[in-house]
C-alpha cells in the first residue's frame, strides 16, 4: 500500500512525498444501537486502513489524488465552503470526507495548509467497517503534521464527526471516528457516549477478530431507525413517570426495568428492552476482559445478538444464518451481528491458531446455505491513526 501510494505521489508530483499517515477501519465488539441512548460501546481499531503520502504544496491549493478510484480533486479555502472544486465543479464524493475534515479544521480556528496528497485504502468501502472515518482520521493527522497545532485523538475524532455530519451530510455517532483515532494494539476502547470518557481494555493477542460480510447491503432503512430511535424517546418519557431523574435509557436499570415495563406498549418495551439489557451486559464484560475470560465475553456478544434479532428487531435473515454458523464452528468465542443491522457484517471472536480454519468453514457453511460466498476478514485490535 505504502509502496503504491508512494510511486503514484513520485509519478504524479515529481518528488518523493515527505511523510505518511495512517488511520485504521474499525469493528465494533458490544454495545449495539447504545449511542444514542448515552450508552457505553466497545470497539477496536482494526489492521486495515487508509494511507496517505503527503507533502506541502507550495501555492494555496490542495491537491488530492484518490487512487483506489483513480481521481483526483483540487480545493482551497474559497472554494471549500461550496463543496466545489477550484475549477469550479462539483467535488466528487469521496472528496467530501478530506475537503470536510479541511473545513471541520479551519472552521475550529486550525490552520490547514495546502498539501499534495495520493491515499489509499484496504478498509472495504460501505461494510461497516467505518472506511469513511478512516479516511477522515487519516486527513485530520496529515494537516496536523503540515499545520503546526496538535489535538488530542478524541478532538480529531469530533472534528471528525462534525465534518460528516454537517459537511458531508451524514449524521453518524462519534464511535467511528472515535475508535479510529484512539485504537490501541491488542486492546479493545470502552468508551461512555454520555461524557465521551474512555478507556482500554486487554484483548488477549490469541485472540482474532473475524468478520463476516453477509454482502447484504442495507436498503430503505432509514425509516426504521427513524422509528428505533423514536421508540427509545418514547421509553424514556414514559418510564420518567416513574423514575423522574432518567435523561436516557442508559439510567435505568434492568431491576427497575422490569418493575415499570407493564405500562409499555409492546413494541416500545422490546426496543427499551434491548438497550438496557445492552448496557447491562457492557459493564458486565468489563471483569471478563480484565481477567482474559473470553468464553464469558463471547457469551455476552451470543446474547447481544439475541437482543437485536429478537428485541430491537435489526438482524435478517443471512445475518441470522452467519452468526449461527460460526456458533458451531470450532475456535468460536462468540459471533454478533455489528453494526446498525439490516445487513452488513457479524463479528466474531475466534482462537487465533484456528481463524484460517474458520474462516474456511463459516464461507463454505454460507454459500451451502444462501448461495452467496462471503468476504471473511481476520483481524487484530490495531493502533489507532498517526504518522509512519
Ligand atoms: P463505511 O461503512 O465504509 O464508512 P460509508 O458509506 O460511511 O461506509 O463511507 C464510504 C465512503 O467513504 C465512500 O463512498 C467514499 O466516498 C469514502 N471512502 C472510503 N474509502 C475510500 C477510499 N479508499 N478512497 C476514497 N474514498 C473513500
Ligand atoms: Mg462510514
Amino acid at each position: 500500500m505504502i509502496e503504491k501510494i508512494t510511486a503514484i505521489f513520485q509519478q504524479k508530483f515529481g518528488t518523493q512525498p515527505a511523510f505518511i499517515a495512517q488511520a485504521p477501519g474499525r469493528v465494533n465488539l458490544l454495545g449495539e444501537h447504545v449511542d444514542y441512548n448515552d450508552g457505553f460501546v466497545m470497539p477496536v481499531a482494526i489492521d486495515r486502513a487508509t494511507y496517505i503520502a503527503f507533502s506541502p504544496a507550495a501555492g494555496l491549493e490542495t491537491c488530492l489524488v484518490a487512487a483506489d478510484f483513480d481521481q483526483q480533486a483540487r480545493f482551497s479555502s474559497d472554494s471549500i465552503a461550496t463543496k466545489t472544486q477550484t475549477d469550479g465543479s462539483q467535488m466528487p464524493e469521496w472528496g467530501l470526507y478530506p475537503a470536510g475534515m479541511c473545513w471541520a479544521l479551519s472552521d475550529a480556528g486550525l490552520a490547514t495548509p495546502a498539501i499534495n496528497a495520493v491515499f489509499s485504502s484496504n478498509v472495504p468501502r460501505g461494510s461497516g467497517l467505518s472506511s469513511s472515518a478512516s479516511v477522515e482520521m487519516a486527513f485530520a493527522i496529515a494537516w496536523q503534521q503540515v499545520g503546526g497545532w496538535s489535538l488530542t485523538p478524541m478532538e480529531r475524532a469530533r472534528l471528525g464527526q462534525r465534518a460528516e455530519n454537517q459537511y458531508v451530510g451524514v449524521s453518524c455517532g462519534i464511535m467511528d471516528q472515535f475508535a479510529s483515532a484512539c485504537g490501541e494494539n491488542n486492546r479493545l476502547l470502552f468508551l461512555d457516549c454520555r461524557s465521551l470518557q474512555y478507556h482500554s481494555l486487554p484483548l488477549p493477542e490469541n485472540i482474532a477478530l473475524v468478520v463476516a460480510d453477509t454482502g447484504v447491503r442495507r436498503k430503505l432503512t432509514t425509516g426504521e431507525y427513524n422509528r428505533r430511535h423514536d421508540a427509545c424517546t418514547e421509553a424514556v418519557r414514559l418510564l420518567q413517570n416513574h423514575l423522574p431523574a432518567i435523561q436516557a435509557l442508559r439510567d435505568v436499570s434492568p431491576e427497575d426495568f422490569n418493575r415499570f415495563s407493564a405500562d409499555l406498549p409492546e413494541e416500545v418495551k422490546k426496543r427499551a428492552r434491548h438497550i438496557i439489557s445492552e448496557v447491562r451486559r457492557t459493564i458486565t464484560a468489563i471483569p471478563l476482559l480484565e481477567k482474559s475470560d473470553m468464553a464469558g465475553f463471547g457469551k455476552l456478544m451470543n446474547e447481544c445478538h439475541i437482543s437485536l434479532r429478537d428485541d430491537y428487531e435489526v438482524s435478517i435473515d443471512e445475518l441470522d444464518t452467519m452468526v449461527s454458523i460460526a456458533q458451531g464452528l470450532p475456535g468460536c468465542y462468540g459471533a454478533r451481528l455489528t453494526g446498525a443491522g439490516f445487513g452488513g457484517c457479524t463479528i466474531n471472536l475466534v482462537e487465533r491458531t484456528q481463524a484460517e480454519q474458520f474462516a474456511q468453514l463459516l464461507r463454505q457453511g454460507y454459500q451451502q446455505a444462501t448461495g452467496q460466498s462471503p468476504e471473511i476478514y481476520i483481524c487484530q485490535a490495531s493502533q489507532g491513526a498517526g504518522m509512519l
